[in-house]
């Protein structure tokens, strides 16, 4: 497998891209959809936005300081224009802001303005928890379960929201956007689609789709740093037509007008709520951007190899794969069911090989194709046939669970 993996690594056309990327030595990280790595150039312009931009700069940085750089407002929107090609959207229609689960909050009230007189949210059971949680904290909200299988017949003309993620983070399971998206509009439903673990790893094509809304997450496979400004999508048809609720002055039509009234801003403008974090949306721009050079189609191709190629080196192991075999069908991981699942990954995060546990039994290893190698791959599938042959999981401190998971 070794001499296959070298094969592969010597004909991946994206294969340098690793060199843009700080990894620590002596690790296989498997967890890029949980914290993207760190880009080298990200370590440079914090530096750059920290010396000149705040130490030099100070207030001044706001507005585009004579020189270039600065111009601290527009970034919510310039990181957003960079990020709408990955997922299929216009520049105008994505807005970089807030945490995923802020931007739910904001969204799933656009939902409701748009549809007025309807309060039912439809979701899954078991999608991630903050998805369903956002749901149940909006008061005058109805939330409605319905299993994937069953999520067509489950639409009637009561839902004013369909709010699904994408590629579930358990599993790696992928909706069909373009179907579901068509069955809620054909009851008048609006569709939110939480991209958090497809943005910058799988095919996403928001408009092809004809979808609405759309939120992500900007630390996973946009590697733009732990917490990183999530995004939000609002399709241009329903600009200046949604309200949202968190009506802060970010928000205002026009903020440096200080006046007692809200009035909403234009298009996803009016998503914003308070001041952006600039150091945290400094380095998710530099994130995007390298994603952006690397280009999806590069990645997408390179993010079912890698995977095939780990289901291939692992083909004789007694695992039970719980993601789609269909690489088309799944999210940029593989998931595998095991009663012992947290031990396991406990084992192998002490042979420098990371990935992660999901409760309650699922080991979940995910190939972030802008940084692995096929010869990580390989590494990797040998470590786990060599921690479930000799039983070293069972070792007492791989059983002791930390806070995070
Ligand atoms: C990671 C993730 C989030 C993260 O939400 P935050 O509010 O940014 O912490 C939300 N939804 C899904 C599906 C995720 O995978």
């Amino acid at each position: 497998m070794m001499q296959r993996a070298r094969e592969l690594d010597a004909a991946d056309a994206i294969a340098h891209f690793r060199d843009c990327f700080d990894l620590p030595e002596g690790v296989i990280y498997l967890d890029g959809n949980s914290l993207g790595a760190l880009p080298k150039a990200s370590r440079e312009r914090l530096h750059r936005v920290i010396d000149a931009e705040w130490g030099e700069g100070l207030i001044r940085s706001w507005n585009e300081l004579p020189g270039g750089g600065g111009d601290w407002i527009a970034m919510p929107q310039r990181v957003g224009a960079k990020i709408a090609p990955l997922i299929g959207a216009q520049a105008h229609e994505v807005i970089a802001c807030d945490s995923v689960s802020v931007n739910l909050a904001k969204l799933i009230g656009a939902a409701l303005s748009l549809n007025p007189g309807r309060n039912v949210v439809l979701s899954e059971p078991g999608n991630f928890p903050t998805d369903l949680y956002m749901i149940q904290g909006q008061p005058q909200v109805e939330q409605r379960l319905a299993e994937r299988d069953t999520m067509i017949e489950a639409l009637d003309d009561s839902v004013a929201l369909l709010l699904l993620t994408h590629v579930h983070y358990k599993t790696g399971e992928m909706f069909d956007m373009e179907r579901l998206t068509k069955a809620a509009h054909d009851v008048g439903a609006i569709v939110l689609w939480d991209l958090s673990h497809s943005g910058g790893a799988v095919p996403v094509d928001l408009n092809g789709a004809d979808a609405d809304l759309a939120v992500g997450c900007g630390y996973k496979y946009l590697n733009g740093g732990p917490g990183a400004p999530a995004y939000a999508f609002a399709a241009e048809r329903h600009h200046g037509d949604f309200t949202q609720p968190l009506t802060g002055w970010f928000g205002h039509a026009q903020p440096f007008a200080f006046s007692d009234e809200y009035e909403p801003a234009e298009g996803v403008k009016r998503l914003l709520a308070g001041t952006p974090p600039v150091l945290a949306m400094a380095a998710l721009e530099s994130g995007v951007e390298l994603i952006a050079e690397i280009g999806m189609d590069a990645l997408v191709a390179k993010s079912r190899a890698l995977s095939e190629f780990f289901r291939e080196c692992v083909a004789d192991l007694d695992l039970d794969l719980v993601s789609p075999r269909n690489p088309a069908q799944r999210g940029s991981q593989l998931s595998f069911r095991h009663e012992n699942a947290y031990a396991l990954s406990q084992a192998l995060i002490a042979r420098g090989v990371i990935g992660d546990f999901r409760d309650p039994d699922i080991l979940r290893l995910g190939f972030a194709p802008a940084y692995l190698r096929f010869v990580d791959i390989a590494e990797a599938a040998r470590h786990l046939a060599q921690v479930l042959e000799t039983g070293e999981w069972q070792r007492d401190e791989f059983s002791t669970r930390a806070a995070v998971t």
